[in-house]
């Protein structure tokens, strides 16, 4: 048969997991509720796995293994293997090899697996129906993964781990709760289904609707809405800029159950060294796009010039505050290096070391303030630029 458009031929298997189980999902479950009806305990049990599988991936696929957002306990990452390999999309290992090639090249439609630029469905599921050559598995950025014996012992047996969850267990259950096919088509074909859309909105919608307060420079948004539905994954603009930060999410009130997640299990534990990247550099992210939206601004109102002058001394002060929370930054190395060297051992240099660290600490928070403060000074500076363009096209 020929191939009019020219596409790589379909992955017959990933066309059954993808296309088929979804329909399957569609016609089966519906029909199964009306003839014999779902118990709560079916419906609490799908959303349990639910949250084991969506966590496993975003906890553990994503932030441990594909970003080194902290460390684990090995506990932990067979926890992650094994409910990862229920989520069925793929092992650690080729997850993981897929999404950094994501980070690295996001956006660029020869080498990022699931380019927001070749569109929606390709970014949500496309990508994986036919054999696309952005898919053949190089694991030459994973080499640290498959130093990892839990990883390759989830690659190695990942048919059987996923089969085990997949039927395995929701079977168990079946004969626990009395009905073997309800649950097999709840806990088992729609949990499944569901999980792996809601995680596919990640590399699709995520690259699509939202905003982009971080970053402009690829296509990856923050939306809270999908925050809600992909486990703390919506805020995918601050994901993309600073990947190795274990938190999306990063205010308190944010939804980011992966998050709180990776904490409660720092707390027992479980998790440590959590990779928190430093306020003053979110700051100088938000502010550093912000100039960049004020100047494209100003550049289609011409009538801006004083407006445009405050701007450019905005954006010298920022220089400087950068500059100089770059150099307090080695200077706190220094005296960390000092501190661990031994030089500072005697009492009396100790307490100065705590004097200087305090201060220190007191110039870090000057700096973040006055980030804070250039903010809203933009935002106030932007408002005039807006009232005056309004103004014009009103006279
Ligand atoms: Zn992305
Ligand atoms: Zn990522």
């Amino acid at each position: 048969m020929t191939n009019p458009t020219n596409k790589p031929p379909l992955d017959p298997i990933n066309t059954i997991i993808f296309a088929g189980f979804p329909i399957a999902a569609l016609i089966l479950v519906p029909a199964w509720g009306i003839y014999h009806g779902f118990t709560t305990a079916q419906w609490l049990w799908a959303l349990a796995f639910l949250y084991l599988n969506g966590l496993s991936i975003t906890g553990g696929y994503h932030r441990l293994w594909s970003h080194k957002a902290y460390e684990a306990h090995p506990a932990l990452k067979w926890f992650f293997a094994l409910w990862g390999a229920g989520a069925l999309q793929n092992s650690i290992l080729i997850w993981s090899s897929d999404h950094r090639r994501h980070h690295r090249y996001v956006d660029d439609n020869e080498r990022d697996p699931y380019s927001a630029g070749r569109g929606l469905w390709f970014s949500h599921m496309g990508w994986m129906l036919r054999k696309y050559k952005t898919n053949e598995p190089d694991f030459s950025n994973a080499r640290d993964l498959q130093r990892d014996p839990v990883v390759m012992f989830q690659h190695n047996h990942y048919v059987a781990l996923t089969v085990l969850m997949n039927v395995g267990l929701p079977l168990l259950l079946g004969f626990y709760l009395g009905d073997v096919i309800g649950t097999l088509l709840l806990v088992g074909l729609f949990r499944l289904v569901v999980n792996h859309h809601v995680t596919f909105f990640i590399n699709s919608l995520a690259h699509f609707w939202g905003t982009r307060p971080y970053t402009e420079s690829n296509s990856a948004r923050d939306n809270g809405f999908l925050a809600f539905l992909t486990y703390g994954e919506g805020y995918h603009n601050y994901h993309h800029i600073f990947q190795t930060d274990y938190r999306n999410g990063i205010r308190w009130w944010q939804w980011d159950p992966t998050k709180w997640m990776i904490n409660a299990c720092s707390r027992v534990g479980l998790a440590r060294k959590l990779v928190r990247v430093p306020d003053f550099k979110i700051q100088r992210a938000i502010l550093d796009t912000q100039f960049q939206r004020a100047r494209r601004q100003m550049e289609a109102s011409p009538s801006a010039d004083s407006l445009r002058a405050t701007l450019e001394r905005e954006y010298q002060q920022f220089t400087e505050s950068v500059n100089e929370w770059t150099a307090l930054q080695s200077q706190r190395y220094e005296a960390k290096k000092a501190e661990i060297g031994g030089a500072l051992s005697e009492k009396r240099q100790h307490l100065q070391q705590r004097w200087e660290s305090a201060a220190l600490r007191t110039k870090f928070k000057e700096l973040e303030y006055s980030l804070r403060m250039q903010r809203k000074r933009l935002e106030l500076l932007m408002e005039q630029v807006r009232f005056q363009q309004a103004h014009m096209t009103g006279a």
